[in-house]
């Protein structure tokens, strides 16, 4: 059995194939799939071992009791109600997710928008690319990507600003690197901080001071002007405001050498980055969440697309702005209305005709006409009570949102919190009144789109579990409960997706950008078989658009794209004497988010098993901190505590903390909870990159791990990080306080009523060291290893064993030493998570075989041969050894 799908992490939207052999399911690339041709990152590799039940959500719940759909429905009715009747629409809020399907996010927006009365829906897409939506409506009138991912092979020049495609955007990162090795002639400018896996394809980095970009980019705008680059036809023809925006390029941004000095960048590589955008008609620039992320994430976002207008170099193949998404259906949330200042379908709430248009479409009793609460905002006002009602779909803001503990201290005090999630412990579920099992995603039905306005069917593999039900009956069930039958009648999601259809042709012709008519009269068969297809798909284009302003006309009153002129602003909050680094955020290769599901794959877990501060070497110096200790990071906002990693590809004066960890994978690893609640003044796109804070080593007194086939709650310690393993959880532990026994205190840990319990130990109580084995009937139960400092045996080997049901003598033997016997390796860490290849395997090979290209590896290892996302580290392998 085979069914075609589409994976549900990043932006990239790759098409997969869930395959069935016998009462197994695997996943594989979709080579018919245009987004990725049969490509997919470790991620989407590994989406098989996410989809067990364990963890489930399966029933409803009210007050921590299981209760009926009806029950728990009515109560949510009931209570939504009354707060509107008592306290106006304003008083309650949705904040839901680009996780939903557009059906679900149509259905919800659709209740807040047009029933409930209120815009306080927003979605967790505003911390990801809310500033691309609100520069692209500058600029161009609407939230329009010009572009489409065959540019990328098209271009001769990408500029990658912000964005670390290789670990975030994987596939397209890889279609990037082959199309330069098909096109040697590719010039790849890395415009970033840090010094990602992305400069592996670059020829250029250009590793800027956080927050500079709009300098640089009016630097550009003014040399391109200067040095004659104006596409004066262009300009003339399709745009305005130039006068404006150059007079302010020019007042900021004066000389080469101006720029570089605030930028922090050699002369000379602006000089370079510069004369290749002008001399390179061909130029796609891609930018993420750098750019976005930022307070000011809009000025930057129309910084880059000025450049565009001003050479014309939009609208045809192989050039214009291109964002990447964050997330697998974020694009589609735009589209649907899921932030809290647009309506449907690209109309908007600040146009009285727009408000008009959609409620007589709707034929609602009411509408919202003014904007909602933004994400930031939204916490505050459910902080304030002004909020007094929430309903979270799909999404875990106690982690993700900046000043986390703030969130979770406003869910604490908030009278109705309402969770709907496939997982049943999360951070934010904790709080909630009322719990309603969602469907995951192998088991939704409905469709997304990706960062190119490619829509694609996303079909269930796997039958609802439990009493799970998809997102949109459940708000559809909710909304007829609150009285609002007749419009939330729906038996499926395409009866949804024709109406967004329809309402996205109603009273358009041509008057805006986002139109899918041509959808709106699909039988349920066409719907089930509606192949990917880029918006606008109307019955003049029934096969889509790749490229959009073809014919320079933009969705403005004058039809005319805009210039939008910008000055450089440093973030809001500057370093102190007291918080003198800079922390940024972001992801890391193998996590999604807040790792409810990729959390679950112990192959993904492998690569980063902990929360981790990467810190320049000089940094390291001045705050006393080892390579591996741990470290407190804390902010006026809060504190979490992480292992030192030294990085040398980090600026000095800035520190890098990825996003995932929670309160269910790790006691303090929150990040979120260090972050500046800032936003930018345009989007209210929080400021993720830029947070002041303070580091310092922490001392535990005892460090240690342990490998267990049980799962173990650990109430006093003062670190603890869960990682899942093949077979068992491995923990990484600190304490302040050394146990008094140790071997008592393992027993305590880890005993349970097995027979044929036996333990092999070793304590040195002098030097605090104990290490304890505890094996049933001659099969490793679980170990646990103390010491003093953080130096401990590696975990490899130890982890190998778990796959044994039987130990060898050898393997008894070597148990306490940690290490592996002389007839066995230990592969070290994991490199390649696809095939599972480790550090100390590819260094042997590389050294024992002469390998000196990565190819190399592949072909001996096949290390690096399926998403590629590993090659830039076993590139830095091969220079390390072979230099
Ligand atoms: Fe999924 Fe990876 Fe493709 Fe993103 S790049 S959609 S995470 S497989």
């Amino acid at each position: 059995m085979e069914v075609k799908t589409i994976c549900p992490y990043c932006g990239v939207g790759c098409g997969i194939i869930a395959k069935k052999t016998g009462n197994t399911w695997s996943i594989e690339g979709d080579k018919d799939h245009p987004s990725n041709f049969g490509r997919l990152c470790s991620k989407g590799a590994a989406l098989a071992e996410t989809i067990d039940l364990d963890g489930r959500l399966l029933e409803p719940h009210v007050e921590g009791e299981q209760v009926s759909w009806t029950e728990a429905i009515d109560t949510v009715a009931a209570k939504f109600n009354k707060v509107k009747e008592e306290f106006g629409p304003e008083s309650v809020a949705f904040y839901v997710s680009g996780q939903l399907l557009t059906e679900d996010y149509y259905v919800a927006n659709k209740l807040m928008k047009g029933f409930i009365g209120s815009a306080n829906i927003d979605t967790n897409s505003r911390l990801c690319m809310s500033s691309t939506v609100a520069g692209h409506k500058r600029a161009f009138g609407t939230d329009t990507v010009p572009c489409c991912y065959e540019d990328l092979e098209r271009a001769k020049l990408i500029v990658l600003v912000g964005s670390n495609a290789a670990w975030c955007h994987p596939v397209l990162y890889q279609r990037i690197v082959q199309s330069k090795k098909e096109n040697p002639d590719l010039f790849v400018v890395v415009i970033d901080p840090r010094k990602t896996t992305s400069c592996d394809v670059a020829d250029l980095f250009l590793p800027i001071n956080i927050g500079t970009d709009v300098m640089l980019f009016n630097g550009l705008l003014n040399y391109l002007h200067t040095q004659g680059e104006t596409n004066k036809l262009y300009v003339e023809n399709y745009t305005e405001g130039l006068d404006e925006a150059l007079e302010q390029a020019r007042q900021s941004s004066a000389s080469v050498e101006t720029v570089a000095r605030y930028c922090g960048l050699e002369i000379k590589d602006v000089e370079t980055f510069y004369r290749m955008f002008a001399r390179t008609e061909r130029v796609v620039s891609v930018y993420s969440q750098g750019v976005n992320q930022s307070s000011s994430g809009t000025d930057k976002v129309n910084s880059i697309i000025n450049c565009h207008l001003l050479t014309g170099r939009i609208g045809r193949p192989g050039m214009g702005p291109l964002s990447f998404t964050g997330q697998t259906n974020a694009m589609g949330g735009r589209e649907v209305g899921g932030l809290a200042n647009t309506l449907a379908a690209h109309l908007e709430l600040d146009k009285p005709s727009d408000v008009d248009l959609v409620q007589r479409f709707w034929k609602s009793p009411v509408i919202a006409d003014k904007a909602g609460y933004k994400a930031v905002d939204l916490f505050e006002a459910v902080h304030e009570g002004k909020v007094k009602a929430v309903w979270i779909m799909c999404t875990n803001p106690v982690v993700s949102v900046p000043n986390a503990d703030f969130v979770k201290e406003a869910l604490k005090k908030c009278e109705f919190v309402v969770v709907s999630e496939s997982v049943q412990k999360t951070d934010t579920a904790e709080f909630a009144n009322v719990l309603f099992p969602a469907l995951p995603w192998a088991e939704k039905d409905g469709t997304v789109t990706n960062s190119e306005r490619r829509i694609s069917r996303t079909l269930p593999f796997l039958p609802p579990a439990g009493n799970a039900k998809a997102d949109w009956w459940i708000i559809s069930e909710v909304a007829k409960a609150m009285g609002f039958e007749q419009s939330f009648n729906y038996q499926s999601p395409s009866e949804i997706f024709k109406e967004f259809a329809k309402l996205s042709g109603f009273e358009n012709q041509g008057s805006r950008d986002f139109d899918i008519s041509k959808y709106a009269e699909l039988s349920q068969a066409q719907y089930n078989e509606l192949e990917p297809a880029q918006w606008p798909i109307t019955n003049d284009q029934p096969q889509g658009t790749d490229r959009m302003f073809v014919d320079g006309h933009f969705f403005t009153p004058s039809g005319k794209a805009r210039f939008i002129s910008v000055t450089p602003r440093s973030p809001c909050n500057p370093v102190t004497a007291e918080y003198p680094l800079i922390l940024n955020t972001g992801r890391v290769r193998d996590q999604w988010h807040t790792m409810t599901r990729t959390g679950k794959s112990p192959r993904l877990a492998e690569h980063s098993p902990e929360p981790y501060v990467e810190v320049h070497p000089d940094d390291m110096k001045q705050y006393d901190l080892l390579e591996g200790s741990l470290a407190r990071v804390f902010s006026s906002w809060g504190s979490i505590i992480a292992r030192v990693k030294q990085s040398e590809t980090q600026k000095g004066g800035s520190i890098f903390i990825p996003m995932h960890w929670n309160n269910q994978y790790a006691l303090n690893g929150r990040v979120d909870a260090l972050v500046n609640p800032v936003t930018d003044p345009v989007s209210g796109q929080p400021e993720l990159k830029h947070t002041p804070v303070a580091i310092e080593l922490y001392e535990p007194v005892w460090h240690g791990f342990l490998l267990s086939r049980r799962d173990i709650n650990f109430s006093e310690l003062s670190y603890w990080v869960k990682a899942r393993g093949n077979g068992f959880s491995r923990y990484e532990l600190a304490g302040m306080q050394s146990a008094n026994d140790w071997p008592e205190w393992a027993r305590g840990l880890l005993c349970s009523s097995d027979n044929d319990v036996n333990w092999v130990e070793y304590l040195d109580r002098s030097a605090g060291r104990y290490r304890g084995v505890r094996l049933v009937d001659n099969r490793l139960e679980s170990c646990i290893f103390i010491a003093p400092t953080h130096e401990l045996p590696t975990r490899n080997w130890l982890a190998s064993l778990f796959e044994k049901d039987q130990l060898t003598d050898d393997d008894r033997v070597s148990l306490l030493t940690g290490k592996p016997p002389a007839t066995q390796k230990d592969q070290g860490k994991v490199v390649c998570a696809c095939f599972g290849v480790g550090e100390n395997t590819i260094i042997e090979s590389i050294q024992s075989q002469s390998l000196t290209t990565t190819d190399e590896i592949g072909k001996c290892l096949k290390a690096g041969t399926n998403c590629g996302s590993c090659v830039p580290e076993l590139k830095g392998l091969l220079s390390k050894l072979n230099h």
